[in-house]
C-alpha cells in the first residue's frame, strides 16, 4: 500500500528568529540569465576580511538564533571566506553558505564539514540540457561533482532549484537527482521579476514568470515526491488561501539582507532601489529616515504584500468585479515539506 502524500506546512515567522543574508561581494564567475544581482545597486567592492567581522559583529546575538547565510555574487570567490566562517561559528551564528557550486579557493579543503551548517548549491535543471542554457556552459557537471565530494567529505548540502517558465516541465525530475546525489534539503524558489527578467535585455525572452495555476499544479507534487525520498522541501507560500492570514516579514520577523555597499534590507523585493530602511556607516547599523521600504509595511490592500503590487503587478490576476483571484503572501513565507518516515 503505498503511503500518503506528505503535507505541506506553512511556516509562520519565528518571533525571535533571525536570518542574516550578507553578500560578501557582487562578483561572480557565472552570468546566469535570471541573476538578480544588480551592481548599480548593490555595490562592486569585495569586502575586506575586517569589515566583514565588524559588520557581523553588528548582527551578533548570541542569546537568539540566528541564521548567517553567506552570499556573493559567488561566496567562495572571497579568500578569507574560511576564515569569516570561523567567526561567524564563534558569535554563534549557524552558517550557510550559498554557493554556483565552482568551490573557489579549495573550499572542501579549508573548511570542516562540522564549521558549517549547510553548504547550499544551486542548479536549475535536472540535467545540462536545461541547467547550462540557464547557468552556463559546463555549470551542471561542475556543480554536481562539487557536489558529490561534498556529500563523500561529510558536508550537509542543500540544493536550490529556481523555478521559471524556461524549466518548470523538468522539475519533477529533481528528487531522483537529489537522492542520488544525497542532497538533504531542497529549496524550490520561483523566479521574481527583478535583474535581467524585469528589464529584458537583449537576447531575453519576457515569458520567465510561471502562471500560477501552473505552479500549483507542479510544485507541491514535486514537493511530496522529494519528501517522499526523505529530502525535506521548502518552497514558497505564494498564493494565500481564503481566510489565511497575510503577515509582513518586515513586521514580525528579523531578517537583513546586507550589500557590501552598506545597505541594509528588510524587504527582499526592495533591493533594486534606494528604498533601504537600515544601512551600515561610521561602523553602526543606523535606521534611514524618509519614504523607504518600512513606511509600505503598514499598509493593508486586497492583494496582500504591497511591494509586489508596486514592483510586480502583473503577478495578480483580478475577478470581474475588480477583487483579486489570489493573495499574495510576502515572499518570505514558506511552506515546509519534511522527509516522510
Ligand atoms: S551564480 Fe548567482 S550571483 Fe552568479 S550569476 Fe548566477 S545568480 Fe548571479
Ligand atoms: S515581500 Fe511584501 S510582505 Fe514580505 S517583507 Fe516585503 S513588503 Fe513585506
Amino acid at each position: 500500500m503505498n503511503s500518503p502524500d506528505p503535507v505541506a506546512r506553512t511556516v509562520g515567522f519565528k518571533a525571535g528568529e533571525r536570518n542574516v543574508f550578507l553578500h560578501l561581494l557582487t562578483a561572480c564567475n557565472l552570468s546566469c540569465r535570471h541573476c538578480y544581482i544588480n551592481p548599480s545597486q548593490h555595490g562592486t567592492s569585495t569586502l575586506p576580511l575586517a569589515t566583514v567581522l565588524s559588520w557581523l559583529r553588528l548582527f551578533a546575538r548570541p542569546d537568539v538564533e540566528s541564521n548567517l547565510i553567506l552570499l556573493g555574487g559567488e561566496p567562495t570567490m572571497h579568500p578569507d571566506l574560511a576564515a569569516i566562517i570561523r567567526a561567524a561559528r564563534d558569535m554563534r551564528f549557524a552558517v550557510t553558505v550559498d554557493s554556483n557550486g565552482y568551490l573557489f579557493h579549495d573550499f572542501l579543503e579549508r573548511v570542516a564539514p562540522d564549521e558549517l551548517d549547510f553548504l547550499s548549491f544551486s542548479l536549475d535543471g535536472p540535467d545540462a540540457a536545461v541547467n547550462d542554457p540557464i547557468r552556463g556552459q559546463g555549470v551542471f557537471a561542475t556543480c554536481t561533482d562539487n557536489l558529490k565530494r561534498a556529500v563523500a567529505l561529510g558536508f550537509h548540502t542543500s540544493l536550490i532549484y529556481t523555478v521559471s517558465a524556461l524549466n518548470i516541465d523538468h522539475l519533477h525530475r529533481m528528487p531522483a537527482l537529489l537522492a542520488d546525489l544525497g542532497v538533504e534539503r531542497f529549496f524550490i524558489q520561483v523566479i521574481g521579476l527583478r535583474g535581467k527578467p524585469a528589464t529584458g535585455g537583449p537576447g531575453e525572452e519576457s515569458g520567465w514568470q510561471v502562471d500560477p495555476d501552473h505552479w500549483l499544479e507542479i510544485v507541491p507534487q514535486v514537493a511530496a515526491e522529494a519528501a517522499n525520498l526523505g529530502i525535506h522541501v521548502t518552497y514558497p507560500k505564494v498564493y494565500l488561501d481564503a481566510g489565511e492570514l497575510f503577515e509582513c516579514a518586515g513586521l514580525v520577523a528579523e531578517n537583513f539582507f546586507v550589500f557590501p555597499n552598506g545597505r541594509v534590507y528588510r524587504c527582499p523585493l526592495c533591493e533594486d532601489y534606494p528604498v533601504h530602511s537600515l544601512a551600515i556607516a561610521d561602523g553602526r547599523l543606523q535606521t534611514r529616515h524618509g519614504l523607504n521600504e518600512d513606511r509600505f509595511f503598514t499598509l493593508t490592500i486586497p492583494e496582500g504584500c504591497v511591494m509586489n503590487k508596486l514592483l510586480q503587478p502583473d503577478t495578480i490576476r483580478y475577478r470581474q468585479d475588480g477583487t483579486p483571484l489570489h493573495r499574495i503572501s510576502c515572499c518570505l513565507l514558506k511552506q515546509e515539506m519534511p522527509p516522510a518516515n
